[in-house]
């Protein structure tokens, strides 16, 4: 590995890792050593490929790693390729605590690639002996804005919070439809290409771009891969977009929602399961025992969404992506399960299998599943709404946001799969064990599940206010507000899922818990400060100077025209006033949420201080905004010292 690095111009190497805070962390050496005579050698042996201690101290670790037991170690992953950027060899590899518990995504992932694996082989044994091994695959769909450098160096929102605390929509934004799919601007294409030479390069298989909804919006998506790869070139292209984008003059902003009134961006999560003899398990086919192991897949899936459906939504829930589920874009909070027309049908019957009467012998013969059509895709009308869909060969979840690391509901939805698929293999034993036949065993526990898992269901328009109601007479869960999503991964069903699984302890849940509540309560005292500087410092001395000169302007009339005044410069006046009392209620709020915020952090629990800052706090946000929004319409284009939205999302 050393003369392969070297060879390619490396002079370092790095233990490469995904430690909690969501990015991807590196400490680099060189290959620079020294022998007995103090030469120089290039050194790199087994030891350093396999183990590093990197000092950590600082990396999130939820109180797992308390201070003086400091130290963390990195190990190799062996599953995912080592690669070079620039001059450095990098090399994927798990972080875990001094006594062994998880520090990042990557280990929780691999365990709950190892659990389904092997309960998803059993399953698939009970139809298809010969599998030995089954693979998950993911193809994430990137969203992504992409911003002029130089406007977003001037936006300190952007810079420190990555996303805008205040403006104004344009007058013209995404309602004309005329960015999705245009035509790509020539200075994005040239990113784009050059960002898909380099993954190129990395063995990422790019396969797809095009203009998203909202303007400067863009998506990337590759090939599908295996989910370990897939999750570590998700993570690798997200950092390499910042860094090719600066080359171009360009920002990329991953943040789920930059630009309030447009819409934000998610990382849809296409994924599925494929067999080492090449099957894709969730692509029907023309043989009727194929069809019946697909129908199982399926149905096992349906019931994992059920029942895991607040563990599911905190996966994927954070203060970024709280913007968007729940409004009026992209997927609610509310988590359901589309699978279109065909399919319904077929389910439908399935549900109602117990109730036909005639017995044939072919149990399966009666619900059709033999003529499933092998290409669904065109069946699966796509339901774009939908923030769990089935799209004709794979399950597309599409509540995930776009800054995120697509482990997170990968470890959720795989780790539950994985008990399910458990539970299956063990009702459908029992029922065998009772004399019944296997064919006939398997049937009547999926007709079980899928009556069971009927609410989950949904084909129709997610975003209506109807659904809402209809959800809740359903009893689905919708929860919007972050630090309330996030309690779900410490309910005892949930600590009882990922122990039995084997995937985290609930040690180290805990510590994940923390660490989500923590960083929403910095990102929203962040997010306050910042929008308080602002509004004190930049909004309203300008708003006060366009004053002065309206007043100026008021004063000076009235020495020429005493008589005539109010006709004159009564519009002027009312201005005048407008700005008094938008200063006033800006300075107001302001004071408000920083005495509120003075409280709060005083609160030492911290959920109850998460759910404080969410209800105390960042409930100001939208007040303040709404006068600053106002003030930028009236106030002197020139003197305005942000730039625009209408500035900001128009490339040329
Ligand atoms: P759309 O935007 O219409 O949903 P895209 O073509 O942009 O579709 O993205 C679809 C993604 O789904 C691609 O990354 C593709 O490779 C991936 N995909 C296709 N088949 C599978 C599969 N069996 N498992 C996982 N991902 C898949
Ligand atoms: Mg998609």
């Amino acid at each position: 590995m050393k003369s392969w690095a070297i060879e390619r111009g490396a002079t370092h190497f790095t233990h490469w890792f995904q430690p909690l805070t969501g990015l991807t962390a590196e400490k680099h050496d060189s290959f620079i050593d020294f022998d007995s005579k103090y030469r120089i050698l290039e050194n790199f042996d087994g030891l350093k490929l396999i183990q590093q201690e990197p000092d950590a101290s600082s990396f999130p670790s939820g109180g797992i790693r308390s201070t003086f037991e400091a130290r963390g170690y990195t190990a190799w992953d062996t599953s995912s390729p080592a690669f070079i950027i620039g001059d450095t060899l990098c090399i994927p590899t798990i972080f875990v605590s001094y006594t062994g518990e998880a520090l990042d995504y990557k280990t929780p992932l691999l365990k709950a690639i190892k659990a389904l694996d092997k309960a998803a082989v059993k399953v698939a044994n009970m139809f298809d002996k010969s599998i030995k091994r089954i693979f998950i695959t993911l193809g994430w769909e990137q969203e992504f804005f992409l911003i002029d450098e130089a406007l977003f160096l001037a936006r300190p929102d952007l810079v420190l919070t990555g996303r805008t605390l205040m403006g104004h929509s344009s007058a013209k934004d995404q309602q004309l439809n005329d960015h999705y799919f245009g035509a790509i601007p020539e200075r994005v294409k040239r990113f784009l290409r050059h960002l898909e030479l380099e993954a190129l390069k990395l063995g990422i298989p790019i396969k797809t771009r095009h203009n998203e909804v909202a303007p400067s919006q863009f998506e990337i998506a590759p090939i599908f891969e295996e989910l370990n790869i897939a999750v570590d070139h998700n993570q690798l292209i997200m950092a390499m977009m910042q860094e090719i984008a600066k080359i171009h003059r360009f920002r990329v902003l991953l943040h789920e929602k930059p630009f309030k009134g447009v819409n934000g961006s998610g990382k849809h999560n296409n994924w599925s399961l494929m067999t080492d003899t090449g099957i894709n398990l969730l692509s029907p086919c023309k043989k009727h025992k194929r069809n019946l192991m697909f129908l199982t897949f399926l149905v096992n899936i349906i019931k994992t969404v059920y029942d895991n459906q607040d563990l599911i939504r905190a996966s994927v829930m954070s203060p970024g992506n709280a913007h968007r589920l729940g409004s009026h874009e992209a997927p609610p909070a509310i988590i359901s399960v589309f699978v279109g027309k065909y399919l319904t049908n077929v389910l439908n019957k399935l549900e109602r299998w117990d109730k036909i009467k005639e017995d044939t012998t072919n149990h399966s013969l009666q619900l059709d599943i033999t003529n499933i059509p092998e290409i669904l895709l065109d069946n699966t009308d796509r339901n774009r709404t939908s923030p769990f869909a089935f799209t004709g060969n794979r399950f597309e979840f599409r509540a995930v946001g776009s800054s995120m690391n697509c482990a997170s509901p990968m470890i959720a939805l795989n780790t539950a799969l994985a008990a399910q698929l458990t539970q299956f293999k063990e009702n459908v034993d029992a029922l065998i064990t009772k004399g019944k036949n296997k064919e006939k065993a398997i049937i009547e526990v999926l007709n079980k599940y899928i009556k069971h898992s009927k609410p989950i269901l949904f084909e129709g328009n997610n975003y209506s206010e109807e659904w809402k109601k209809e959800a809740t007479k359903r009893g689905l869960t919708n929860v919007t507000n972050v630090p309330e999503a996030l309690q779900s991964y410490l309910k005892p069903e949930t600590i009882k899922l990922f122990e039995e699984t084997g995937v985290l302890t609930k040690k180290e849940l805990t510590a994940r818990y923390y660490i989500l509540m923590e960083n929403y309560i910095l990102n929203s005292q962040i997010e306050a400060r910042v929008l308080g500087d602002l509004a004190i410092n930049h909004i309203i001395p300008v708003a006060i100077k366009y004053q002065n000169y309206l007043l100026d302007n008021v004063m000076k009339m009235k020495q020429l025209f005493p008589n005539e005044l109010n006709e004159l410069v009564g519009n002027r006046i009312e201005i005048i006033k407008e700005i008094s009392l938008r200063i006033n209620n800006i300075k107001q709020l302001v004071n408000e949420m920083v005495e509120k915020r003075k409280i709060v952090n005083k609160i030492e629990d911290i959920a109850e201080k998460a759910i404080k800052y969410s209800s105390d706090v960042v409930s100001y946000f939208d007040k303040i905004r709404y006068n600053i929004d106002k003030l930028e319409l009236i106030v002197d284009n020139t003197m305005w010292p942000l730039p625009k939205y209408r500035e900001l999302l128009f490339l040329k």
